[in-house]
C-alpha cells in the first residue's frame, strides 16, 4: 500500500495528540508514514509514541534551519520529500502552524489544498463542517494528491503498536526559505491542568459566571474531575478568563468525553468549538437556554447553587 506522509506535531519532546489523530486516519487510507521535522536529535524521544499508533516509517528531518527559521524550510523539505516518494495523501494538523505549511506545500507542489478537513476516505474525498458546523462540505482536491489539514479532536486516536523504521531525510535548504528567522521562542509554563484541546474532560464557563474571582468555582470543578477550564467569548471579552482558554468559532475546538457549560446560552459560535464533545452537561438558569438543545444532561439551576453541590457529591467520592 502507498505510504501516506502524516506531519508530526510535536512540542517539548513530546506527539501532540492531533498527530496521534493522524496516524489513526491514515492507517485507513494507506502505510502511516510520520515525518518528523526540527533541529538535531528532535526525532528520538518520539519514536515510541509514534510507532504506538502505527507508524511504519518515521522519515526525520533534522537540522537547525528546521528550527532556526519559520515554516518556509519545513514546506521546502516536504515537498521533495513528496516529489521523490509520490505518496497516496500527505496529512497536516489544522493548526497555526500545520496550516502555513500546508498552503506553502500546495503552491510549491501545484496541488489542490483540503482545508480543515474532519474526515478523508480512500477515494480522497474531504468532509469538512463550515458555517460554525451548520453545513458540511464533501471536496476533493482536482489537482495533484489529497493534501489535508485535519481539524484536531475530529477522530479518536486508536494505537495499532508498529515498529518505526527511521529514515534520516536529507535537508538541503536554499536561501530563499530563510526569509525569517525565530528570534526568540517563549514556551508558556505547562499548568497542572491538562491542555484545553486535548483533556477527556473540559468545564467550561460563560457570562453567567459572572467576575473573573468566580471563575475559581469553575477551576475548582475542573480540578475535582482532573479537566481543563475553558471559557465562552462573552466570558473572555469580559475578562474573567484569559483569551487562550476561549472555547468557539473564534476559539479553540474541543471534544472531550465531557463537556459541562455553566452560565453558557450556547450561542452557535460556541456550538461550533463544543458540539462534538461526547457527553455535554448544560447548568443553565434559563430553561429556554439553546443549550439545551445540544445538552445530553441539563440542570435548569443557579450554578452558584448548583455547582457546590455537585462538587461536594464528587468528593464523597
Ligand atoms: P450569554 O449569551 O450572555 O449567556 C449567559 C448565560 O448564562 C445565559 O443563558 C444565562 O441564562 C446564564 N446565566 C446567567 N447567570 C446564571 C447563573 N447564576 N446560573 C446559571 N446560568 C446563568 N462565542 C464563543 O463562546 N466562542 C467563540 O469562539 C465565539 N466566536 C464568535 C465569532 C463571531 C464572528 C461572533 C459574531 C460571535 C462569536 N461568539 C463566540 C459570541 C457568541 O455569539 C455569544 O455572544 C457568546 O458565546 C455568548 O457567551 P455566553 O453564553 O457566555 O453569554
Amino acid at each position: 500500500m502507498a505510504e501516506v506522509l502524516v506531519v508530526v506535531e510535536h512540542s517539548g519532546g513530546e506527539v501532540k495528540k492531533v498527530t496521534l489523530e493522524m496516524l489513526t486516519l491514515a492507517r485507513e487510507l494507506g502505510t502511516p508514514a510520520a515525518v518528523v521535522l526540527g533541529g538535531p536529535g528532535v526525532a528520538a524521544p518520539l519514536l515510541d509514541r509514534l510507532g504506538e499508533y502505527g507508524a511504519a516509517k518515521v522519515y526525520a528531518g533534522e537540522s537547525a534551519d528546521l528550527d532556526g527559521y519559520l515554516v518556509a524550510p519545513k514546506a521546502a523539505v516536504l515537498a521533495d520529500l513528496v516529489r521523490q516518494g509520490q505518496p497516496a495523501a500527505v496529512l497536516l494538523g489544522s493548526t497555526q502552524e500545520g496550516k502555513e505549511i500546508a498552503g506553502r506545500l500546495a503552491v510549491k507542489l501545484d496541488n489542490g489544498l483540503l482545508a480543515d478537513v474532519s474526515a478523508l476516505d480512500g477515494q480522497g474525498v474531504a468532509t469538512q463542517t463550515v458555517f460554525a458546523g451548520s453545513t458540511i462540505v464533501k471536496s476533493q482536491v482536482t489537482r495533484g494528491l489529497p493534501l489535508a489539514t485535519v481539524r484536531p479532536n475530529s477522530l479518536s486516536p486508536v494505537p495499532a503498536p508498529a515498529t518505526a523504521e527511521v529514515v534520516p531525510l536529507e535537508v538541503a535548504v536554499d536561501d530563499t526559505a530563510k526569509l525569517a528567522r525565530v528570534v526568540e521562542r517563549k514556551v508558556e509554563p505547562k499548568g497542572a491542568r491538562p491542555e484545553l484541546t486535548e483533556a477527556s474532560v473540559v468545564i467550561s464557563g460563560g457570562r453567567g459566571v459572572g467576575n473573573a474571582d468566580n471563575f475559581k468555582l469553575v477551576e475548582e470543578l475542573a480540578d475535582l474531575l482532573g479537566g481543563a477550564v475553558g471559557a465562552s467569548r462573552a466570558a473572555v471579552d469580559s475578562g474573567f478568563y484569559p483569551h487562550q482558554f476561549q472555547v468557539g468559532q473564534t476559539g479553540k475546538t474541543v471534544s472531550p468525553q465531557l463537556y459541562v457549560a455553566l452560565g453558557i446560552s450556547g450561542a452557535i459560535q460556541h456550538r461550533a468549538g463544543m458540539q462534538t464533545s461526547k457527553t455535554i452537561v448544560a447548568v443553565n438558569k434559563d430553561a429556554e437556554a439553546p443549550i439545551f438543545e445540544l445538552a445530553d444532561f441539563g440542570v435548569v439551576g443557579d450554578l452558584f447553587k448548583v455547582v457546590p453541590q455537585a462538587a461536594e457529591e464528587i468528593r464523597k467520592r
